[in-house]
């Protein structure tokens, strides 16, 4: 069987900041110096999305995000030709803000749509993390990703399998769901995201999810410090290195 490739190996992916409330407190600034020292020839900011109404947890403010833009795009001048700084962000796919989505899609200076799908809308203003009952949200959340690259507003899938820390014991995955998954985010050359945070805390699922997965993928670091992200950047050259 053919070997996958890392798309991105030269890229500090998948980068938090001190917006989203429970990440470390250094500046953009310090990461990209960081990214640079590294070797990367790429450093993509993917902080976790604010929503209108702001009623999610654990990501910026709205107000927060012309700030964000408007640093990172100074920012991206800054290093312009030592560097590539990409303006992106990390977003669940809740069909209730479809116009939301749009907005973000009109603003050129977001270049990046992460899609992080760390829980899934049930019904308008209802949401799986207000669910009692856990079992189902495993296969609830692959079929919310599923909707999302459908979508056609996200260029990327952030660690797609971490859903399977739901499941609970006896409970199994739809491995069909999962394969459609697969299927869907090919067909809309979308690729998956291998995350560095989930390999680290054990949700990260090889036999569940990515055995049936033979496309080429992304490497994620999911960095809320930048010492996450220099760690984690020398741990996914250590991984592309033994193929696995
Ligand atoms: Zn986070
Ligand atoms: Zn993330």
């Amino acid at each position: 069987m053919r070997r996958m490739v890392c798309l991105n190996p030269e890229e500090a992916f998948h980068i938090h900041t001190w917006r989203c409330g429970h990440a470390g407190d250094e500046r953009e600034d310090a990461y990209i110096r960081t990214a640079m020292y590294l070797g990367a020839k790429q450093i993509t900011f993917t902080d976790h999305a604010p929503f209108p109404g702001d009623s999610f947890r654990g990501r910026m403010k709205m107000a927060d995000l012309p700030e964000y833009i408007k640093t990172l795009s100074e920012l991206k001048a800054k290093y312009q030709g030592k560097i590539e700084v990409r303006i992106g962000l990390e977003a669940e796919y809740l069909p209730g803000f479809l116009a939301y989505y749009e907005k973000l899609r009109e603003e050129e200076r977001i270049e990046y749509l992460l899609l992080g799908q760390h829980f899934y809308e049930l019904a308008p203003g209802v949401y799986s993390f207000s669910m009692k009952e856990k079992s189902g949200q495993a296969n609830g959340i692959i079929r919310a990703e599923l909707s999302g690259v459908e979508s056609g507003y996200f260029s990327g899938v952030a660690h797609p399998d971490r859903s399977y820390r739901y499941l609970k014991p006896g409970e199994t995955a739809d491995v069909g769901l999962a394969k459609e998954l697969i299927v869907a985010a090919r067909e809309h050359h979308i690729p998956l995201e291998r995350n560095l945070s989930s390999m680290e805390t054990g949700q990260f699922y090889p036999e569940m999810f990515w055995k049936h997965c033979p496309d080429d993928y992304l490497v994620g670091l999911d960095a809320h410090s930048v010492s996450e992200m220099a760690r984690r950047y020398h741990e996914a050259a250590f991984w592309n290195e033994m193929g696995e």
